[in-house]
């Protein structure tokens, strides 16, 4: 009866609602607008925002609602601006007052006795935590409608920026899937399908991505969009609503001191532990139970609530236990959804009122932090110089990332360092400014660690993972540093010696060179690439090409000259990618134009392997690198359908970490060796060789502790997650002569690994084109186990199976698509794969 009766309260607003509160009648109630009460249905995101365009027509001196902008799914991410009246007037004065704070050069003159603290509140970032989106309902309502004293001191005292939805796709897919397997008597029964979502789940963004780690390198329009609302308020709290394991209870910052990244300044853990307080006495008053210090950490700055501690601003994660569908069974007994929405409810209310009463040590904490931000560090480093001079687009993208998170970046006074770094190829970033702890984190390698256990990766050097060079420099060497630049525009490519009618040659180390090479090919454009070195006269004198270099020779195709230069030089305005015009085949050294040693590029028809026993964000990283960057079309072919289907329309397979045990492998093995390229990444080279499909001898790691020692039961956790690899960055060297690694010009290639697949190197001399030395970590924690069995190991090996091929990757070379350095090896796999010679493959021999 108790059980029924909670459940009747929970069709009310009166469950969650705090007492003693009057409201305004004219502001809608969430039923009004989005038809159910809080908690009986999950809310779709389309409700949502008419709900809170419903409250902010009802209460326009209070709310107001802007639209950051949009996903890819073209939803609305809509922001709440929540204040008094008296705030709403003078709005764009308390922004510009505020953002002085974080300006070292003015706000020294700021008096902050007065000033609102501001505050955004944030939910549901994993689409499938709902009680966040859900519960924003409530807070948007009480902010908007509540009456009264206590309200109007923390409307007057706050500007609220109130994100109902951080994943819009994410939420709108989720609660799809658990509206439509609601019982009328509500099912609780973990087992049922209401509770076990389809594959890839409502936690990811349209392309299948973890939104919350993406905070840092932005690749996504979700976080583009909303890191330019963050950096024009720059909050001084932002909270991020999740959910954790349904037999959990509620989780609030602190978490593991040991795990706080050492960047992060101690104040802002001492900011933390006092807002907690706010938490842990609302969670009391009803009754629910919580705990912190534990299982979390505070280290990657790509997460919601650790990107803001390196902003002045302090990030709070919530994690609620999750009922997933309406109410589930757990080891607590029942958890209904009212119940998990109430608890984020009540701590959005903690923390506002935290940020109330705390509201001034906030702000001055922020005014501290960007002062000692630019107060020069005893070390030597001044600051970092960077760029690609053979791939701008790639630099392009590099100051993009930077200038989304308000880095002030300069050109070169001079070029640098013999011409690696050339002025207007190359820019130089200065400690000086007040996002220097973020260039730290940024460019900085890390090799030590307090902790060795981490909830994510442990390191995420950027100009390595882009594969660009950079140098730090010292303030001897300040001179390099040229003026400030604004923008740094995407260089439109050209054709240089215009029209031919002859031939044109097309560079291969640009970003979106293989982008322009699938256009031409899909238009029936004959291509070739070298696959050795050459000189040639072009316009301004003669010319080295690198392998890998595509050639368009006139007199073969089907159209005539004058269309062929209108299709090149558009590409090349398009891709950023450089052409040359040549009028004779006659090489001035290595091969002629007409040599064997340029081959025909065969068009790749690509399918993927995804759906259940997939790592959906490996295969959605793939997806958004083939659909969004290089314009190519693949198929996505679940194992069932990949068994019943002809294969023979593909000729290029790829298979990401996962478990294939419905795949048809004989199906699979026939079609490589009828000629397949087939790619696999992480654990499906493990599954390729332990099935016989892939010739590839595999290494385990040594177990940290042997047979014989005895541990205490309680020493486990600290030592099976040393082992762990979380993700570190290994240089791997390149055969640059091999077609895999055409396009590359240092031979130490970046890549990143979160995965224990280690493989020998071939015995084949010529078939393992990427490989380990003997110390290749770069940035990262490894454990010595780890470390020994990557070693002299092979981080890409080729084999030939019939007349295919099998390309094997170990590591992940799309990482969460800004690991840029790593592309040309996946697209040089798809395209040149097929090309590499039978006898430099490893065979089953
Ligand atoms: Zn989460």
């Amino acid at each position: 009866m108790a059980v029924f009766a909670n459940y009747l309260a929970a069709q009310d607003l009166k469950y969650y609602l705090p007492d003693n509160v009057s409201y305004n009648p004219s502001v809608p109630k969430p039923k009004d607008i989005i038809y159910h009460e809080v908690g009986e249905w999950h809310v779709t995101h389309d409700r949502l925002v008419n709900y809170m365009k419903a409250i902010a027509a009802a209460a326009p001196d209070r709310v107001k609602l802007e639209t950051m902008g949009f996903t890819y799914e073209n939803r609305p991410q809509v922001i709440l601006i929540i204040t008094s009246p008296g705030n709403h007037k003078r709005l764009e004065e308390i922004r510009q007052q505020h953002l002085k704070l974080s300006n070292p050069s003015q706000s020294a003159s700021v008096n902050s006795d007065n000033m609102p603290i501001v505050v955004w509140i944030g939910h549901s970032i994993h689409g499938n935590e709902p009680s966040g989106a859900n519960a924003s309902l409530l807070s948007a309502y009480y902010l908007a409608a509540a009456q009264g004293k206590q309200i109007d001191e923390l409307l007057e005292n706050e500007i609220i920026l109130f994100d109902p939805s951080f994943n819009p796709d994410g939420l709108q897919r989720f609660s799809t899937w658990a509206n439509q397997h609601k019982s009328k008597n509500l099912v609780t029964d973990p087992n049922s399908r209401e509770f076990n979502e389809v594959w890839p789940g409502g936690r990811f963004n349209h392309y299948w991505f973890d939104l919350n780690r993406d905070w840092l390198p932005a690749v996504h329009f979700e976080s583009q969009n909303r890191l330019k609302w963050f950096h024009m308020w720059k909050p001084n709290i932002l909270t991020d609503h999740h959910e954790q394991g349904s037999n959990a209870s509620f989780f609030f910052q602190p978490g593991v001191s040991s795990r706080v990244n050492p960047l992060t300044p101690e104040k802002n853990q001492e900011l933390t532990a006092k807002l907690a307080k706010f938490h842990a006495q609302y969670l009391d008053k009803i009754g629910s139970l919580y705990f912190t210090k534990e299982n979390y950490d505070d280290f990657y700055y790509g997460k919601g609530s650790t990107y803001p501690d390196i902003q002045g601003c302090i990030g709070i994660l919530f994690e609620q236990a999750s009922s997933r569908g309406h109410a589930q069974e757990t080891s607590n007994g029942i958890l209904r959804f009212p119940h998990t929405i109430k608890n984020q409810f009540v701590t959005t209310l903690s923390t506002l009122e935290g940020a109330k009463v705390l509201r001034k040590e906030f702000l001055d904490y922020q005014r501290d932090f960007f002062k000692k931000a630019v107060t020069p560090s005893p070390g030597a480093i001044s600051g970092y110089l960077f760029g690609d001079k053979n791939d701008l687009a790639k630099t392009f993208h590099f100051v993009e990332m930077l200038q989304r998170h308000q880095v002030e970046i300069n050109e070169l006074a001079d070029t640098w360092k013999d011409g690696e770094f050339e002025k207007g190829k190359a820019f130089a970033v200065s400690l000086n400014q007040p996002q220097s702890l973020l260039i730290k984190t940024i460019f900085e390698k890390t090799a030590e660690y307090k902790d060795s256990l981490f909830y994510d990766i442990t390191t995420w050097t950027m100009p390595l993972a882009f594969g660009i060079p950079y140098s730090s420099i010292t303030n001897q060497q300040q001179g390099v540093v040229g003026k400030k630049i604004e923008q740094f525009p995407f260089l439109k490519g050209t054709i240089t010696g215009g029209k031919s009618e002859y031939g044109y040659l097309l560079e291969w180390d640009e970003l979106y060179a293989p982008a322009a090479l699938y256009e031409l090919i899909n238009a029936g454009v004959i291509a070739k690439v070298a696959t050795s070195k050459f000189e040639i006269p072009v316009s301004g004198g003669n010319r080295k090409f690198d392998y890998g270099t595509i050639l368009i020779p006139v007199a073969l195709q089907k159209m005539d000259a004058e269309t062929l230069a209108v299709i090149l030089s558009a590409l090349a305005e398009k891709y950023r990618v450089k052409i040359y015009a040549v009028s004779s085949g006659n090489a001035m050294s290595g091969s002629d134009l007409g040599s064997s040693k340029f081959i025909s590029v065969t068009k790749p028809s690509i399918a993927m392997i995804v759906g259940p026993g997939t790592n959906a964000t490996d295969a959605g990283e793939i997806w958004y690198l083939l659909d969004q960057r290089m314009n190519i079309p693949a198929t996505h072919l679940e194992q069932t359908v990949f068994n019943r289907v002809d294969l023979t329309k593909y000729n290029t397979i790829i298979m990401v970490g996962g478990t294939y045990n419905e795949i048809n492998k004989e199906k699979l093995k026939t079609w490589v060796q009828g000629g397949g390229t087939l790619i696999l990444t992480e654990e499906a080279v493990s599954w390729a060789a332990q099935n016989g499909i892939s010739h590839v001898k595999l290494k385990k790691s040594k177990l940290p502790v042997d047979s014989t020692q005895r541990i205490e039961y309680v020493q486990r956790e600290q030592i099976d997650g040393a082992q762990q690899m979380n993700g570190v960055i290994l240089g791997a060297e390149a055969d640059l002569s091999h077609p895999l690694a055409y396009g590359y010009n240092q031979k130490m290639v970046s890549l990143f690994k979160a995965n224990k697949v280690f493989m020998e190197k071939s015995n084949n001399p010529y078939a393992t084109p990427y490989y380990y030395g003997s110390n290749p970590l770069q940035s990262g924690w490894i454990s010595r186990q780890n470390s020994d069995a990557i070693k002299n190991s092979a981080a890409v090996i080729v084999n030939a199976v019939g007349s295919g091929r099998v390309i094997n990757i170990a590591d992940n070379p799309n990482f969460r698509a800004f690991w840029l350095g790593g592309i040309k090896l996946f697209m040089n796999s798809i395209f040149f794969g097929r090309i590499i010679e039978s006898a430099s493959a490893t065979t089953g021999e």
